[in-house]
């Protein structure tokens, strides 16, 4: 993809699937009665290529998500090495040995969902790293254990863990709406949550939720980060 033609071509395809994508968030914005810029645009560009994220990048989408670390790692070193600067989201299911790897390059990890998960991380970063690191704890709205998220009166000691962490800041929630649930009911259950949090945590405030076919939902139910794949890059060959 260093072909300057198909650069150019991919390029026009991710302005236009932006401009769709941006309109969206902004129609779901006036819609909720909540300002456009209360909605941060992520793109999980995972299984595409880093070129990609640097396409992007140049169009202003400076917030970007993988869900894999080795994946993640190569293409935020090849954004570093392009001297572009990236907000890296972390949004996978993470295993507490890769913990030190993406507190290395990763901005906010959104998928925390588990106090083993926090103390490994929390030790990751008084090993690799200067500053906090900022941590969405996932939400498991069904309880599903195999979807990742926390539920119950676990998410709440999570949270806690988290906040009181000294080398983890607590940035808020994430979830994803569960299979077979009705978007709205799934956000409108996570804005609750959201709600409880932040009476306990005042600066929690952030709800990443909304992926290319919820984002309206979501954004009607408060979220401050909707998370796009598709829309923006195309769909992906394999299911992840
Ligand atoms: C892949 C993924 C997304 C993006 O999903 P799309 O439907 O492609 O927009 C969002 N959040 C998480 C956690 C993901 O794994």
């Amino acid at each position: 993809m260093t072909d300057q033609t198909s650069d150019d071509g991919r390029r026009a395809e991710l302005t236009a699937n932006l401009r769709q994508v941006r309109d969206r968030i902004e129609r779901a914005c006036v819609a909720a009665g909540r300002p456009p810029e209360a909605v941060t645009l992520t793109a999980v560009t995972k299984t595409y290529p880093a070129s990609d994220v640097l396409l992007l990048a140049g169009l202003g989408v400076l917030d970007v998500a993988e869900n894999k670390d080795q994946e993640a790692a190569a293409k935020a070193a090849e954004a570093r090495a392009a001297g572009v600067r990236l907000r890296w989201h972390f949004v996978g299911q993470l295993q507490r040995n890769k913990a030190k790897s993406v507190a290395t390059y990763a901005d906010v990890i959104e998928s925390v969902d588990s106090l083993r998960l926090t103390t490994a991380l929390d030790r990751a970063v008084a090993a690799v790293r200067d500053e906090p690191l900022e941590v969405l704890v996932q939400v498991s709205l069904d309880g599903d254990p195999d979807r990742g998220g926390a539920a119950g009166d676990d998410l709440w000691r999570v949270t806690d863990a988290v906040a009181s962490s000294d080398g983890l800041r607590l940035g808020g929630l994430m979830a994803v709406a569960p299979l077979g649930w009705e978007a709205g009911r799934a956000f409108e259950r996570l804005a609750e949550l959201a709600g409880r949090l932040t009476t306990a945590h005042p600066g929690a405030t952030t709800v990443s939720a909304g992926m290319s076919g919820d984002l309206e939902a979501a954004v009607l139910h408060g979220a401050t980060h909707v998370r796009i794949g598709t829309s923006l890059l195309g769909m992906r060959n394999s299911l992840r």
